[in-house]
């Protein structure tokens, strides 16, 4: 990528070292595209940060100057445009380095977990990722962080010691529970509201390898599927985490050719005790249903993207989600009746719902800003949106399924998987009432002229 400093009227960014791009100039499309390919990003400049340095002085040109401005490493959370004003891209800050001993690992703002994954699994250590290993960590940690093993283990944004931020006024900041406990408190499930994070500072687990993957069964098992699994979510222990999806799979050389183009239940199970043990939990979901594809196998933590085949190539995709208090029978009668079996022409891709509680329900350490404890499952979507009359069916089951849900439902859904932010009522629904407060608070502290008004604000 050719850089393109001195710019005339860019003169306050000369001093960033990574490429400062304007619409029409060489790289400038690659930099600002991201993995949702549903959002079009045409900002009025895009800085490829090259580090924290670059990161300090975008953000004085954008205060100096009253830029509005954004920020995105992978763009997984594409899902809104952002048009005009200044996007800073971290996705060259790559950085990972693991400190065995203490077992923490320091993310640069760009990495993904996959970078986390590989730097350290030489010393037997796991990060706690979410369910595509493509995803940004600091990104995913930011939004709270719901990971795979998050009955177990709890949030990833409960594990960060801290954060090294850069507030919209320039001044790089250290957040930890001692040094600005409520910019720390806020980058904890507040998402990017307050600052931009250059890096983190995450505990590591020890864990090696884990038991899970994936019992399909054919779609038409739907219904008897999901009942044995909402009656078995409540009887196993924390360390079994689990989804219950169903799958209406895209005939794609990226999916195993079993798997392909095919209607699927699907329950996903990712389980850290001993393998033999996690198989005989696993009898009643075997029982339930004729299982026509089995890929729960024990494997290296490394290899977690088995687990949820999450698509690892960009995307136009619109997701969902909504917090559930409880799966009862009308709940479970309601998801069926908009997602199941019955509905042929349905289309979302995936119907998931994800086991809650356990370790996701307790208390953080430090008080953080995730509003999501109160949720024994949680309720999310995903649709490839390839034309305009896709789109529009996906907005219309999307819609359907949340009014049929919304009565089982805490009211409320998590940041990281909210999907397209709307109005600003539709954005409080990822907090409770006094967390969004608080967060509108820390806001006008740290963003006072709401510099960072792109996507999910408060
Ligand atoms: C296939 C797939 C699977 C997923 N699975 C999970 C899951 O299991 N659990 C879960 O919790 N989430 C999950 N997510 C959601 C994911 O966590 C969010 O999309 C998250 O925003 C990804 O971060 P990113 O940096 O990669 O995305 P980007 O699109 O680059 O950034 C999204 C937003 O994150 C914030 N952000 C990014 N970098 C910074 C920074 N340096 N400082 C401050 N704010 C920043 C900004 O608000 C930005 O707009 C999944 C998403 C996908 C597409």
């Amino acid at each position: 990528m050719t850089a393109t400093h001195h710019t005339p009227d860019l003169f306050a960014l000369s001093d960033i070292r990574g490429p400062v791009l304007r619409p029409g100039d060489e790289g400038y499309a690659e930099e600002v595209a991201g993995f949702n390919l549903a959002a079009l990003h045409t900002p009025d400049v895009v800085v490829a940060a090259s580090g924290a340095d670059d990161v300090v002085a975008a953000l004085r040109w954008a205060s100096a100057t009253g830029t509005p401005v954004a920020v995105q490493a992978t763009g997984h959370g594409a899902n809104f445009p952002i048009e005009h004003g200044l996007l800073i891209s971290t996705a060259g800050m790559t950085d990972v380095r693991v400190d065995p001993e203490r077992r923490t690992a320091t993310v640069a703002a760009g990495a993904k977990w996959r970078d986390v994954l590989a730097a350290s699994a030489p010393h037997g250590l796991a990060p706690l990722n979410g369910t595509s290993t493509d995803a940004g960590a600091v990104g995913y940690t930011v939004g709270g962080g719901l990971p795979v093993l998050g009955r177990t283990y709890g949030y990833a944004a409960d594990l960060v010691r801290s954060f090294e931020v850069v507030t919209p006024d320039g001044l790089p900041r250290e957040a930890d529970p001692a040094h600005e406990p409520e910019l720390f408190w806020a980058l904890r499930g507040g998402k990017g509201n307050v600052g931009v994070v250059t890096s983190m500072v995450t505990e590591l687990l020890p864990l090696r390898t884990v038991f899970g993957g994936g019992l399909h069964s054919p779609g038409e098992n739907a219904e008897a599927l999901l009942k044995a699994w909402a009656e078995w979510t409540r009887t196993v222990p924390e360390e079994m985490c689990s989804a219950f999806g169903i799958l209406r799979l895209p005939p794609i050389p990226q999916l195993p050719e079993p798997l392909r183009g095919g209607f699927w239940a699907r329950v996903a199970i990712t389980w850290t005790g001993d393998p033999d043990e996690g198989e005989q939990l696993l009898a009643p979901i075997r029982a339930a249903a004729p299982v026509a594809v089995d890929l729960v196998e024990e494997m290296p933590y490394t290899a977690m993207d088995r687990i949820y085949m999450e698509p690892q190539d960009p995307l136009p995709a619109r997701e969902s989600c909504l917090l559930l208090r409880e799966l009862t029978a009308d709940a479970i009668r309601a998801f069926l009746d908009e997602v199941g079996p019955d509905v042929p022409d349905c289309p979302l891709l995936v119907a998931q719902i994800r086991h809650m509680g356990g370790a996701l329900a307790r208390p953080a350490r430090a008080e953080d800003a995730i509003c999501a404890r109160d949720a024994h499952h949680l309720l999310e979507t995903v649709a490839v949106l390839p034309s305009p009359p896709v789109a529009a069916a996906v907005e219309r089951a999307t819609a359907s399924l949340h009014t049929a849900m919304a009565p089982y439902g805490t009211g409320r859904t998590m940041v990281n998987i909210h999907g397209t932010p709307g109005d600003a009522a539709d954005r409080a629904r990822a907090w409770t009432p006094e967390v969004y407060d608080r967060l509108r608070r820390a806001k006008r502290t740290y963003d006072p002229h709401n510099l960072l008004r792109f996507g999910h604000t408060v």
